[in-house]
């Protein structure tokens, strides 16, 4: 039987977990369970499913500790994000217990006599498959949503954060009718099975699985949103405030070693700004605290397995072969990857143009403005980008011009708001967004009904 291993980033040789993978009779066993649940969940009053997450939520905010311990040693987070992370989880669960009560539809104008309104009905059984990057924000953005409009979930969680996963979910079953939540172990071919056997499909990781998951669901003829990788540029003006800029830049860049979808990839100074921006930046790097995810100071910590660190390394040799510079980093001590940042490589190089995903930047230079949007806007990502400047004019334009899912201005790109649609662009994303109300929406059919007088 094949199994689902994952071992903590900082001690490769501390086992966290090994389960065996459910396979595709045990996915299709918990779609099974999950679908004779949802009969009883979908059938709840509103104020029923509003007590049972709050009581979820409340359990996971009692084992917060707990919580926040796994995630350093499971992923790697460092422990001030991965506090930052429970305590986000506890509160989306919050917020979409209360999200039963918005209206479920709308009254209109009948055409004729009598009544006429549409009603929301939840869809079945989500399907969920997810990264490791953030092993509870991640699967409970998509779960308490579908829960929250009546539907039952099935996760397929990243093999390298399994552990957070069934402990996270083993929480939230506990006031849920059984099967209602169901984790499925596993690998790829897991989350193929669950995809072609669930109403709807929420996938969130690399732009190659998301393609594939979105192609299949299609086919099957079921909704469908995937959010994957960015190439995510910030543009800094001369009229910036460069050392502010390049700290959130750094922080943005490097913070849990570059392993966030929104991390910034691309660097982009425009006119003078290049080269005391180049500077601000190298001193920021220096002054980043690297090493052990469990100290508080830690803001870039290890890269999640060997093969990132191989991958971070090799990015560095390419771009050195390549004609760029190797500006910092671009070693290794056990997966401790000190931050690269990079320049002078041409735009046209696959390392510009594609995400290299961990502690891994480029710096590149614009004449102007409109040279700098044109090349924040090419490649085939649009998941989010930055710009940094003092003048309104230059900010608004950007926002407008710029192609990306978000957009923010003197902000690091990093940071996402829960309560507020979250999603990429072009290759970055396909589907409706998620988050906010608009998950709400992605979860449910409308139904229009029409009542004549009898
Ligand atoms: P990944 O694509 O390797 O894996 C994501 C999930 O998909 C895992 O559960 C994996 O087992 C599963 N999977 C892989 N191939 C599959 C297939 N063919 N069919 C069905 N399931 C499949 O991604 P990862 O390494 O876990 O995460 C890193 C990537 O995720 C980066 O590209 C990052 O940018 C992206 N990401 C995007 C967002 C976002 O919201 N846009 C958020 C976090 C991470």
């Amino acid at each position: 039987m094949r199994s689902v291993q994952s071992r903590s980033p900082q001690q490769p040789d501390d086992i966290v977990v090994t389960v065996p993978a459910a396979g595709m009779g045990g996915v299709v066993a918990a779609v099974e369970r999950a679908r004779l649940a949802q009969r009883e969940w979908g059938g709840c009053r509103a104020g029923e499913r509003a007590a049972a997450l709050t009581e979820a939520a409340g359990r996971v905010y009692a084992a917060r500790d707990e919580l926040i311990a796994l995630a350093v040693r499971e992923v790697g987070k460092p422990v001030t994000e991965a506090t930052a992370e429970v305590d986000r989880t506890v509160a989306i669960l919050r917020y979409y217990a209360q999200q039963v009560y918005d209206p479920a539809g709308a009254v209109h104008e009948p055409t004729g006599t009598g009544l006429l309104y549409t009603r929301r009905r939840p869809l079945g059984v989500a399907g969920l498959i997810t990264p490791w990057n953030f092993p509870f924000a991640i699967p409970l953005w998509k779960a308490a949503p579908a829960l929250a409009a009546g539907n039952a979930v099935v996760l397929k969680p990243a093999p390298q954060a399994t552990a957070c996963a069934m402990r996270l979910f083993e929480l939230l079953a506990g006031p849920l009718p059984d099967g209602l939540v169901e984790v499925v172990p596993g690998h790829a071919s897991e989350g193929q099975v669950l995809t072609s056997t669930t109403d709807v499909v929420s996938f969130t990781g690399s732009v190659q699985a998301g393609t594939v998951v979105a192609a299949r669901a299609v086919t099957t003829g079921v909704p469908v949103q995937a959010e994957m990788g960015g190439h995510n540029p910030a543009i800094v003006l001369p009229d910036a405030d460069l050392d502010r800029a390049a700290r959130h830049i750094v922080a943005a860049a490097y913070g849990y070693a570059g392993q966030k979808c929104t991390a910034t990839r691309r660097i982009i100074g425009v006119g003078a700004a290049s080269e005391p921006l180049r500077e601000a930046l190298l001193m920021a790097i220096d002054e980043l605290p690297c090493g052990d995810p469990g100290d508080p100071k830690t803001m870039c910590g290890p890269v999640i397995d060997d093969v990132a660190r191989g991958r971070m390394l090799a990015a560095a040799r390419e771009a050195r072969q390549s004609g760029g510079t190797v500006l910092a980093g671009g070693t290794a001590s056990d997966n401790l990857v000190a931050p690269i940042l990079v320049g002078g490589l041409s735009e046209g190089h696959a390392l510009a143009r594609h995400e290299t995903f961990g502690p891994f930047c480029l710096l590149q230079t614009a004449a102007d403005v409109p040279t700098a949007v044109a090349m924040a806007n090419s490649g085939a990502y649009g998941l989010v980008s930055a710009v940094y400047t003092a003048d309104l004019g230059h900010a608004l334009r950007f926002v407008e011009e710029l192609g990306t899912g978000l957009v923010k201005v003197n902000a690091p790109s990093t940071g996402v708001d829960f309560h507020l649609p979250f999603g990429g662009v072009k290759a970055s994303g396909y589907g409706p967004p998620e988050q906010g109300k608009a998950a709400m929406d992605f979860y449910t059919t409308v139904r229009t009904v029409t009542v004549q007088p009898g």
